[in-house]
C-alpha cells in the first residue's frame, strides 16, 4: 500500500496549488481527480466562459465599428466553430496542468478518491478512468478539494433544464434561450448568448439582480440592462417546465408563459461529497458542505483538511481556493504562511459591460461604520461618443467619515474587472480618499474617474 505525507482529493484550482506547493517543499504528495484535470474553472468555469464572453463581443463592435469609418457587417455567428476552437484550448489546459503537477513530483490517481477511515483511502473507477483499478492509499494529511455542482430548482419538468456544465457543450446555438437566476452565472450567460444573438428571456426572483452587490450598483446594472435586447422577467418565480413540439415552455408564478429552445438553471452550486464518504472519517456534514475552521481549513478530524466551494467559509472563487490551498500547504510545511487578505477578496462578472467590487457595499459599510462619505459618477464612456450606444458607466467609493479609509470600489463599465484588480491593492493597502486624491489621473480613461471624485454625492449616517 502506498503512504503519502499529504492526498488532495480534487484536481481544481485550490487542490493543485495545495498539492504543487506542497511537493515543491519536499512533502511525498499525491491527488486524486475523476473529471477533469483543472477542476470547473478550467473545464466548466472561468475559462470557457471568459472565451464565450470574448465570443459574444464581436458582434456589438461590428455594429460599432462603421461610427468609426469601418466598412464591416457581422455575416453570421458559428457556434460549432467556437466550442471547436474552445475544447482545443481546454485541453491544452488539461495538459499543462497534469505536467506541472508531475514536474513538481505529485503522484497522479485518475479516479474517484472516497475514504475508508481518517487515513485511508479507496481510489476507485470514475468517468475519466472508467477501468481502474482499485487502490488503497494511506496518507498522514488529507485534503478535500472537491469542489461543487450547478443545482437543479425541484420544479416539474427540471429534467428538460441544463445547467452551466452543459452548457459548454451543446451541439447547437439555442436561437431562444430562456436564464432562470440572476447570480452570477444567470448574468453571464444573459450577456453571452444574447451578444451572440439569441433571444434570451431572463427570470429571477428579486426586484434587482446581483444580490449581494452593492444596491445602488445593482439599481445602474438594471438600467444597462435595459438598454440591452434581454427580455427581463423580475419578482417572479418559474413554476413548471414543459416540453413542446418546437422547444419548451417556461411558465411564470406571474402568469407568463415563454417559449423557448433551451431553459439553462442558473440556481447556485451544491458540495461536491456525495461519493466522499466522510463519515467513514468520523466527519459530519453540516448544510452539505464540510465544515471547517475559516483560519486553518481544519475539519474535526485530525489531519483532515478541506479547502475552496466544499466548504461553505469565503466567496466561492478560484483565487480564494488558490490562496486557502496555498496557504495551507505551507502550513502543512511547518511554515507560518504568507498573508492572504480575504475580505477584500474582488469581484468581477463578466457581462458586457462587466460588473465588478471590492470591499464593502454601501449597505456592508453602514452596518459597521457610524458615518459614510458616498462619492459617485455615472457618465457615457467616450468609446460610445461617436457610436451612440447606449448604457453608462457607474463608478463608486464608500468612505469611512471620520478616518476616510476607502472601504468599497464599485464599478459597472467597459474594464471594470481590469479596473477593479489595481483598486483592490488600494483597499487592501487601507489607503484613504487623500490617497486616492493625490493620485494623478491617467487620461483619457475611465478609471481616472475614481481619482477625480472631488464632489461629496451625500453622506450616510447610521
Ligand atoms: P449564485 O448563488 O450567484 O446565484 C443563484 C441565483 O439563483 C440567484 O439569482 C438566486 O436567487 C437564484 N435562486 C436560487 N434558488 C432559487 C429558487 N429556488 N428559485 C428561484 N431562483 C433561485 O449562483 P450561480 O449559480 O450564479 O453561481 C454559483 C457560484 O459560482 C457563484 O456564487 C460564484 O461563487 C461562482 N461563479 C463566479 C463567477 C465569477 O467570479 N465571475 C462566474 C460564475 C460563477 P436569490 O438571489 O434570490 O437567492
Amino acid at each position: 500500500m502506498q503512504e503519502f505525507d499529504l492526498f488532495v482529493i480534487g484536481a481544481g484550482s485550490g487542490g493543485v496549488r495545495c498539492a504543487r506547493i506542497a511537493a515543491q517543499n519536499g512533502a511525498r504528495v499525491a491527488i486524486a481527480e475523476r473529471r477533469h484535470w483543472g477542476g470547473t474553472c478550467v473545464n466548466l468555469g472561468c475559462v470557457p466562459k471568459k472565451l464565450m464572453v470574448y465570443a459574444s463581443e464581436y458582434g456589438r463592435e461590428a455594429e460599432d465599428a462603421p461610427a468609426y469609418g469601418w466598412d464591416i457587417a457581422a455575416k453570421g455567428y458559428d457556434w460549432q466553430h467556437l466550442i471547436k476552437a474552445k475544447d482545443r484550448e481546454i485541453e491544452r489546459l488539461n495538459g499543462i496542468y497534469v505536467s506541472m503537477l508531475e514536474k513538481a513530483g505529485v503522484q497522479l490517481f485518475t479516479g474517484n478518491a472516497s475514504f475508508v477511515d481518517a487515513n485511508t483511502l479507496e481510489i476507485s473507477s470514475s468517468d475519466l478512468a472508467p477501468n481502474a483499478e482499485k487502490q488503497i492509499v494511506r496518507a498522514k494529511n488529507i485534503v478535500i478539494a472537491t469542489g461543487s455542482s450547478p443545482t437543479r430548482l425541484s420544479i416539474p419538468g427540471a429534467e428538460h433544464a441544463i445547467v452551466s456544465d452543459d452548457i459548454f457543450h451543446l451541439a447547437e446555438q439555442p436561437k431562444r434561450i430562456s436564464i432562470i437566476g440572476s447570480g452570477y452565472i444567470g448574468v453571464e450567460f444573459a450577456g453571452i448568448f444574447s451578444g451572440l444573438g439569441s433571444k434570451v428571456d431572463w427570470v429571477y426572483r428579486q426586484d434587482l439582480p446581483l444580490r449581494g452587490f452593492d444596491e445602488e450598483l445593482r439599481k445602474h446594472f438594471t438600467e444597462v440592462v435595459s438598454h440591452s435586447e434581454i427580455n427581463v422577467h423580475a419578482s417572479t418565480h418559474p413554476q413548471k417546465i414543459e416540453k413542446i413540439e418546437n422547444g419548451y415552455e417556461l411558465f411564470l408564478e406571474n402568469g407568463k408563459v415563454i417559449e423557448t429552445d433551451c431553459v439553462l438553471m442558473a440556481t447556485g452550486r451544491h458540495p461536491n461529497v456525495q461519493s466522499l464518504h466522510v463519515e467513514r472519517a468520523g466527519i459530519a456534514l453540516k448544510d452539505g458542505y464540510v465544515p471547517t475552521c475559516l483560519e486553518d481549513a481544519k475539519t474535526s478530524v485530525k489531519g483532515i483538511y478541506a479547502i475552496g466551494d466544499v466548504t461553505d467559509n469565503l466567496f466561492n472563487l478560484t483565487p480564494t481556493a488558490i490562496a486557502e490551498g496555498h496557504l495551507l500547504a505551507e502550513r502543512l510545511l511547518g511554515e507560518e504562511g504568507r498573508e492572504w487578505s480575504f475580505e477584500t477578496t474582488p469581484k468581477a462578472v463578466f457581462f458586457t459591460p462587466p460588473v465588478a467590487s471590492v470591499g464593502m457595499s454601501e449597505e456592508e459599510a453602514i452596518k459597521h461604520h457610524h458615518n459614510l462619505d458616498i462619492y459617485t459618477s455615472s457618465f457615457t464612456p467616450l468609446r460610445q461618443t461617436l457610436s451612440g450606444r447606449k448604457g453608462k458607466a457607474f463608478m463608486k467609493l464608500v468612505v469611512d467619515t471620520q478616518s476616510q479609509v476607502v472601504l468599497g470600489v464599485h464599478m459597472i463599465g467597459t474594464d471594470a474587472a481590469e479596473i477593479i484588480q489595481g483598486f483592490a491593492v488600494a483597499v487592501t493597502a487601507g489607503l484613504t480618499k487623500r490617497d486616492f486624491d493625490r493620485t494623478i489621473g491617467l487620461h483619457p480613461t475611465s478609471a481616472e474617474e475614481f481619482v477625480t471624485m472631488r464632489t461629496l454625492t451625500r453622506q450616510r449616517n447610521a
